[in-house]
């Protein structure tokens, strides 16, 4: 079982940004992307997710070998798919609890939760995550930290359980605490049925969750693919050096 992306040409505006990226996300692995600024890694988790703006030229997508390139994105969602954004929204008078449980019901249609089931459930999700159970009756992202927004994605993506993650950036502009918090819920994540993509700039976040793939774009193309020791070659020599060669 796997997320396959195929030879994927993907225009934005009219300009090619990703240039016939293949990428493989088993179930079971943490596959890390990496690069440069600019290099289409935003866009391939915007693709994946269907976002309209990004113009799939050729190339198809693949969830458990059922093609999805041309699904709307809350067909993926309901297929296993879940994204989690750069930069979160605010939604003023929306609690994060209410928004959890239509997001959670509108994915299980034939079987959704009521009010007082769903709040056990969550509550039960949160104390896996540490999470103090009040931060659930927040309005979503209103005056949230940028802690606190990633800290809400990764809740998210517990309630949601998909079976296919993509975390873009979801490390970025974390303090170290927040940063653990994240990346022990990703870690809680983690599993033989769960496939993770996991974009990151930075090394920072593998020292936490130990990667079983990397992959690096640049230009819109993957240029290299390695285990571990790949991230902490990056860091000591720069995406450069390592994309030219040892
Ligand atoms: P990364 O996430 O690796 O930093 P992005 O995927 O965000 O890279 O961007 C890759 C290229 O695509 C950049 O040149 C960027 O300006 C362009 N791009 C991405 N999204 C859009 C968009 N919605 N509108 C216009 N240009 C975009
Ligand atoms: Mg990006």
């Amino acid at each position: 079982m796997k997320l396959e992306i195929k030879d994927l040409v993907v225009q934005v505006e009219g300009k090619d940004i990703l240039k016939g990226v293949s990428l493989t996300i088993e179930k079971g692995q943490v596959h890390v992307l990496m690069g440069p600024n600019g290099s289409g890694k935003s866009t391939l988790a915007n693709t994946l997710m269907g976002h309209p703006a990004y113009e799939v030229v050729s190339g198809s997508l693949l969830l458990d070998g059922e093609d999805i390139t041309d699904l709307d994105p809350d067909k993926r969602a309901r297929l296993g798919l879940f994204l989690s954004f750069q930069y979160p929204k605010e939604i003023e008078g929306v609690t994060l609890a209410n928004f959890l449980r239509t997001a959670y019901n509108s994915l299980h249609e034939d079987n959704p939760k009521s009010m007082v089931e769903f709040h056990k459930y969550l509550k039960e999700q949160m104390a896996l995550l540490h999470i103090d159970s009040a931060f659930s009756r927040r309005y979503l992202n209103k005056g949230f930290s940028g802690g606190e927004k990633k800290r809400a994605e990764i809740l998210q993506m517990k309630v949601l359980d998909p079976k296919y993650m993509v975390l873009d950036e979801t490390d970025s502009g974390l303090d170290v605490d927040a940063l653990r918090v994240v990346s022990e819920g990703i870690n809680t994540m983690r599993g033989p049925e769960k496939g993770l993509l996991l974009i990151t700039h930075y090394q920072r976040i593998l020292d936490y969750v130990t990667p079983d793939v990397i992959s690096i774009l640049k230009d819109g193309e993957i240029v290299k693919t390695g285990d571990a020791s790949l991230a902490r070659k990056i860091e000591e020599q720069g995406f450069d050096k390592v994309i030219s060669g040892e």
